[in-house]
């Protein structure tokens, strides 16, 4: 995987961008209120009432901007899930965890921090954030009555009050929730490659590694399809590859492909110095972490066979070569199946997941997945957020990748790539056990098991 060229063709969807933490606030307040309409311009009304000066002509703005655009997401929302029960869920879960996820996101922004600290501190306000109240947030609904007594007047302390929020409903999401991945058991995947040693084609520990993968996987796949391939390099070496497709319900004609590559790079040539250059990658998160999260997937789907048709390919050959001048020598095993497809192919979207070990985890968009396949990484990012993991599905386009995606997209598959980029140690000497993290496993397993539930 590399990052592509600046001109070619970066997305990004137009975002709201508040100036200052108390846009958020009336974000917060505007989605609660749009779960209870008929308070709603008593609401905005209060919202405003508190700010002052530039403030409250900024607030007032971004407010009505905002409350524009909750009602069409919304609406959207509504349009997807039909039927009055369903509008009802989707209403309470929008105003509670909307306003959770997107206040998390704006904190973690300095510019956000830097107009929390320049707002001013009211004599009122509290030395400490309010506790939340039973039954607020969390998609529980709560009365119109109380709404009056949400709209503090201080932006610290509502800020607080809903990092207090996030916090628990997070919490409790997950505490209720019993996780068919099980994370441990997918890091002890990743401690057995990295076992392997390098996994670059064309060497033992390579073959090794491909032989130990396809014995894990007919233990638990209903069928495994190997795909060989020999392919000559630009140098002129000769090298035996393998693809490795295991089938959950291969017979089911509505399928969705799950793909991580299982090969590590021969030169670490994002080191620092000509030396190290030479050496491998080892490859914990740069091949080892996606294929820790497919078997610990495919452990999960052996437990509880999924609604629809799985795919989980294997892909070789991903990262031989130089992606700027050999670039028959990249991408190989995901271009092979691109030109080999299974029959009933194409799927209904593909996810390839691509170094998501590392240790606190951020996932934005990736910049060809939003371009070709939108709607896959809305189902992708909803279902993380559903999961209460919007704080490490971070919306917005980030970087954009060449990789295993690129090859599928071109053959017509809707195909997106999962990857957090924000990583010091790629194609490094340095990308070592010690850089992941079980539980971040645990996140992106959580959400590839969901999306074929
Ligand atoms: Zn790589």
């Amino acid at each position: 995987m590399h990052a592509a060229p600046p001109s070619t063709g970066r997305t990004s969807r137009p975002t709201l961008t508040p100036p200052a933490c108390i846009a958020v606030i009336s974000l917060s307040d505007a989605r609660r209120v749009n779960t209870y309409s008929t308070a709603t311009s008593t609401a905005i009304g209060n919202v405003t009432a508190t700010m002052k000066g530039t403030e409250r002509r900024n607030t007032s703005t971004i407010t009505g901007q905002l409350f524009r655009d909750l009602i069409d997401e919304h609406q959207r929302g509504e349009g997807r899930q039909g039927g009055a029960e369903r509008r009802e869920m989707l209403a309470q879960q929008v105003a509670a965890k909307g306003a959770h996820d997107r206040c998390r996101h704006y904190i973690r922004n300095s510019k956000c921090q830097q107009g929390m600290r320049r707002a001013p501190r009211p004599v009122t306000a509290p030395s400490a954030p309010p506790t939340p109240r039973p039954g607020a947030g969390c998609g529980r609904r709560e009365a119109p009555n109380t709404l009056s007594t949400t709209i503090a007047p201080s932006p610290l302390r509502r800020v607080a009050a809903c990092v207090a929020l996030a916090l628990a409903c997070t919490a409790r999401g997950r505490a209720s929730r019993p996780h068919e991945f099980d994370g441990t058991r997918a890091f002890s995947y990743l401690e057995r490659q990295m076992q392997f040693g390098p996994r670059i084609p064309g060497t033992p520990a390579h073959e090794r590694m491909g032989d130990w993968l396809l014995e894990r996987l007919r233990a638990t796949a209903d069928t495994v399809v190997v795909q060989p391939i020999t392919h000559v390099t630009r140098q002129g070496q000769t090298l035996h590859l393998r693809n490795f497709l295991a089938r959950f319900r291969p017979t089911a004609p509505e399928r969705v492909l799950l793909l991580a590559h299982w090969d590590t790079r021969p030169h670490a040539d994002q080191s620092a110095n000509l030396g190290q250059q030479r050496l491998p990658v080892p490859g914990a998160n740069d091949g080892a972490s996606g294929v820790a999260v497919l078997l610990g997937v495919a452990d999960a789907l052996k437990g509880h066979p999924p609604a629809l048709g799985v795919d989980l390919l294997f892909d070789d050959g991903e990262d031989f070569g130089n992606f700027a001048t050999d670039s028959d020598d990249v991408l190989i095993g995901s271009r092979y199946f691109a030109a080999h497809q299974p029959t009933g192919y194409p799927p209904l979207f593909a996810v390839l997941f691509d170094m998501i070990g590392k240790k606190n985890l951020q996932i934005y968009y990736e910049g060809y997945s939003e371009a070709v396949a939108p709607e896959v990484v809305d189902r992708v990012w909803r279902t993380a957020a559903d999961l209460g993991y919007g704080g490490i599905f971070l919306r917005g386009v980030k970087h954009t990748l060449i990789d295993d995606h690129v090859a599928l997209q071109k053959a017509g598959i809707h195909a997106i790539d999962v990857v957090d980029f924000d990583y010091p140690y790629w194609h490094t000497t340095e990308d070592t056990i010690d850089k992941v993290a079980a539980a971040s496993l645990q996140v992106v397993g959580d959400v590839a098991v969901a999306l074929v539930r």
